[in-house]
């Protein structure tokens, strides 16, 4: 029986964490690519092929150098990965099986001959493909970043667990209740739309693992205690 999000919790480290979601997504292989765009206002997204190196445990990824996408890569070397995949039956009737992933970083163009040899190993038909003209395609590592791997139940309750890696810290949670200006008067925990707001001692506190990051619990705040914490830069 397979235990939700593969037995990881809220104790497990973010080590564990990242190599669960990046073993993951190697397996998952196929998903979608989001990029700012080079040109334009709108935002692009494509499916690709992506591998996890045995080398150095980084995420990597191929594209024609000529494409759009890489013309993006180029201007913008930041990414968002997304990715799904049907988890094992956890004998649990209110588990979706459906997992998903995050994965957002930067990139840069792929300096270790070893990866580049896994990636045309793994990718034969690709290679056969470019081999007129390798240097019209290029590989890139995805090193340094942070994301999150997230289940969602049949009752739409959310587990979710963030991790960073190549140095970046994990994405903060964007509802944060600061102790000291929390009276404890409950109203956030009466308004929450996931019903997980807990008072202890007086003090609302947040199971993020659980938190669908709405803003409700900051609207229904008399006390202004909910703030916002900034986003990744
Ligand atoms: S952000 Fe939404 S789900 Fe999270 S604690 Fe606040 S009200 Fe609840
Ligand atoms: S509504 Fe604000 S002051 Fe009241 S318990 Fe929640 S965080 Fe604390």
């Amino acid at each position: 029986m397979q235990k939700v999000l593969f037995g990881l919790t809220i104790e497990s480290s973010n080590e564990a964490i990242m190599n669960t979601t990046f073993d993951k997504a190697h397996e998952a292989r196929y998903f979608s690519l989001a990029t700012l765009p080079a040109e334009g206002e709108l935002p692009g997204s494509r499916f690709l092929d992506f591998m996890r190196c045995k080398d150095d445990g980084l995420i990597y990824f191929g594209v024609g150098t000529g494409k759009p996408c890489n013309e993006d890569l180029e201007k913008h070397p930041v990414v968002t990965l997304n990715g799904s995949f049907v988890g094992e039956d956890t004998g649990y009737a209110e588990h979706r099986m459906l997992i998903a992933f995050r994965i957002t970083g930067r990139i840069k163009r792929c300096d270790n001959p070893r990866a580049e040899e896994e990636y045309w190993l793994r990718n034969p038909g690709s290679r056969k493909m470019w081999e007129k003209s390798m240097e019209s395609f290029a590989i890139y590592c995805l090193f340094r970043g942070e994301g999150e791997l997230y289940q969602v139940y049949k009752n739409d309750r959310i587990y979710r667990l963030r991790f960073g890696f190549g140095g970046e810290a994990p994405r903060p949670f964007h509802y944060q209740i600061a102790e000291k200006e929390c009276i404890g008067c409950g109203a956030c925990k009466e308004a929450c739309t996931a019903g997980i707001i807990e008072l202890i001692d007086g003090k609302a506190r947040i199971p993020y693992q659980h938190c669908y990051e709405c803003g409700v619990c900051l609207k229904a705040c008399p006390n202004g205690a909910v703030k916002k914490a900034s986003r990744p830069a």
